[in-house]
């Protein structure tokens, strides 16, 4: 196996991979959706909600608030010393107070811990009208999206590495026009690949040239891209993968050692 990073930046991580299989890189895809954990809000308690919106609504908001992660400092409820009856080794409390006129947003909640704060602090929970009160104590706690979609750290998708042959194209201009990630280029009034590793395999330069194009897809080489929400950083999700996927293999040799 071979890797090479294309880019990387806040919204994406974009790395090749060679000499693995779809079946390999589905598993680590798995892991990073639903093995990964991340903080969000479990429960929520109401002490005041004056607003058009239900309590039930409401709290339904605010568990799919994104919130920055900080994987070190809590445990998994179910592995605390408290055995998840709540403490603050596993639970970080999250308290908002807003009285109307105004739009409450996930920048008002005040967290316990500044490193466990709202990452889009614009999300909109709820409309205020004059006179109308909210106030909350949300408890958030660190889980997986095994659990719950809302702790799932964000999404891995790939693609098979493109390759693109160049047959007799007539309309080479439009070609570099119409591909949407600016692929072509145009070198002495020739068409020419500029930037191979942009290509999604859209095939809208195959249909423009009426078949003069030839786009594939390699089933050995992968562009990986890994898209975060925000509660943890790519390199984060790169580095939770290798030890979940350690993890439940250990929990599988252990298990096939007790077979003997
Ligand atoms: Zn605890």
């Amino acid at each position: 196996m071979e890797m090479k990073l294309l880019s990387s930046d806040k919204e994406n991580f974009r790395f090749l991979v060679k000499g693995i299989s779809p079946a390999e890189l589905n598993a680590f895809r798995r892991v990073i959706v639903n093995h990964l954990s991340s903080m969000a809000v479990d429960t929520v308690e109401i002490l005041d909600n004056s607003s058009a919106l239900y309590d039930e609504t409401i709290a339904q908001r605010i568990g799919l608030v994104v919130l920055k992660t900080d994987k070190e400092s809590y445990f998994v409820k179910e592995n605390c010393k408290c055995k998840g009856a709540g403490c603050a080794r596993c639970t970080l409390d999250l308290t908002l107070e807003a009285e109307g006129p105004c739009i409450v947003t996930a920048d008002m909640f005040k967290s316990k811990d500044p490193a466990v704060v709202p990452v889009y602090g614009k999300t909109p929970i709820v409309k205020l009208l004059e006179n109308q009160r909210l106030r909350v104590i949300a408890h958030a706690i660190l889980s997986t999206g095994k659990d719950h979609v809302k702790y799932s750290p964000g999404l891995m998708y790939y693609q098979g590495y493109p390759s693109i042959k160049l047959g007799n194209v007539k309309n080479a201009e439009d070609i570099v026009e119409i591909c949407p990630r600016k692929v072509f280029e145009m070198e002495s009034k020739k068409l020419k690949i500029k930037n191979i590793d942009a290509c999604i395999l859209c095939n809208a330069c195959v249909d423009a040239s009426a078949n003069e194009i030839e786009v594939k897809g390699s089933n050995k080489d992968f562009i990986v891209t890994i898209e975060p929400w925000g509660q943890l950083t790519p390199q984060e999700m790169v580095e939770g993968l290798v030890e979940s996927l350690h993890e439940q293999i250990d929990e599988l040799s252990e298990e096939i050692k007790k077979l003997k």
